[in-house]
C-alpha cells in the first residue's frame, strides 16, 4: 500500500472548511486510511483473518487480529509509517499542496499546518516522491504522450532543457481512445541520449504503444520497444503546451513542478502555464495510481 491509492489528497474543489469537516479528526483520517487500504473490510496481513478488535498504544490506535493476535497499525508500510506526525497534518498537508494553483511554500505549509518549515518542507517532498516514484513496474500499450521534463532548479517544467541543477525526467501518458489520460509514468533519467530513451522505452512501452513525442532527436528511440512514433513539431515552451498532442503530458508537468518547487513570485508567462478547464489535474493523477 502506497499513498497512491489514498484519493483523499486529490480531491478537487473541496473547500477548507468541507476538508476539516471531513478529515479534521485524528480518528476521522484513521477511518479513511483503513477503508482504502482495505476496501472489503480489515483483513489480517499474517493470517487474512478478517475478525479484529481495536486496541490502543498510547496514542497509537492497532488493529488486533482475533485469530493469531497480531497487532497491524493502519500506516504499515504507507509513506506515514515512520513518520510521528498525526495522520491529520499529512492529510491537510495534501489538501493543501494538491489545491493550491501556483504551489505553496513550505514555509506557508508550515504555518498553516502549526507545524517548522523544515518539517513542512520533509512532508511536501515525501509526497512529490511518492507520485514521481510509483506505477514503477507498469507498461503502457495504445496511445501515448511521451516529453522530457526537468525538475528541480531554479524552475521546474520544460523549458531550458538541461538547464543545471536539474533534474531530468521522462513523463509518459497513456490516453484512452478518446484522449482522457488513464495511467502516466514519470521517471528520472540520466540525460536525453537515445540510449537512455531506449531503456525507458523498453520497460515502459510495449510493442503496441503508439507514441507522440516533440522533434527532439534522442525520441526516436522509443522504437527500441518495438512502437509505432510520430514526432511533432511544436515549436517548443508555451506553444508546446498548446498542442492537443501534449495537452495531458503538460498537465502532469504541470502538477510535478508545483510539488517540487518553491513558488518564485508573481506568475509570469514563463513561469505559469494556463491548465484549461478540461485539464483536470486531479483526477489526471488519482487515474493513474490505478493499477
Ligand atoms: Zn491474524
Amino acid at each position: 500500500m502506497t499513498i497512491a491509492r489514498n484519493k483523499v489528497q486529490f480531491q478537487k474543489g473541496l473547500s477548507e472548511a468541507e476538508f476539516d469537516e471531513l478529515y479534521g479528526t485524528e480518528e476521522r483520517c484513521h477511518a479513511e486510511l483503513a477503508r482504502l487500504r482495505w476496501p472489503d473490510g480489515f483483513e489480517c496481513p499474517d493470517c487474512g483473518s478478517p475478525g479484529h478488535c481495536m486496541v490502543k498504544r498510547g496514542v497509537r490506535l492497532l488493529f488486533q487480529c482475533n485469530a493469531c493476535r497480531k497487532q497491524t497499525s493502519v500506516k504499515a508500510g504507507t509513506i506515514f509509517a515512520s513518520s510521528k506526525l498525526p495522520l491529520r497534518l499529512w492529510f491537510k498537508a495534501m489538501h493543501l499542496v494538491t489545491q493550491s494553483k501556483k504551489g505553496i511554500s513550505s514555509i506557508e505549509l508550515g504555518r498553516r499546518l502549526g507545524v517548522t518549515q523544515t518539517t513542512a518542507w520533509t512532508m511536501k517532498h515525501k509526497l512529490a516522491q511518492v507520485m514521481i516514484e510509483r506505477n514503477g513496474a507498469k507498461r503502457f500499450n495504445g496511445n501515448v504522450q511521451m516529453d522530457d521534463a526537468y525538475i528541480g532548479g531554479e524552475r521546474s517544467g520544460k523549458r531550458g532543457r538541461g538547464a543545471p541543477g536539474k533534474t531530468p525526467f521522462v513523463v509518459a501518458v497513456a490516453t484512452t481512445e478518446d484522449g482522457k489520460p488513464d495511467q502516466i509514468i514519470l521517471r528520472r533519467v540520466i540525460g536525453f541520449r537515445k540510449v537512455a530513451i531506449g531503456k525507458f522505452a523498453s520497460t515502459a512501452l510495449t510493442g503496441d504503444a503508439n507514441v507522440v513525442t516533440d522533434a527532439l532527436a534522442c525520441f526516436t528511440a522509443v522504437t527500441t520497444a518495438g512502437c509505432t512514433h510520430t514526432q511533432i513539431q511544436t515549436g517548443g515552451g508555451a506553444q508546446a503546451a498548446k498542442t492537443p498532442a501534449f495537452k495531458w503530458v503538460n498537465t502532469v508537468l504541470e502538477t510535478s513542478s508545483r510539488l517540487w518547487s518553491e513558488p518564485t513570485g508573481p506568475c509570469t508567462q514563463n513561469t505559469c502555464r494556463d491548465i484549461s478547464p478540461n485539464s483536470n489535474i486531479g483526477s489526471t493523477v488519482d487515474t493513474a495510481s490505478k493499477q
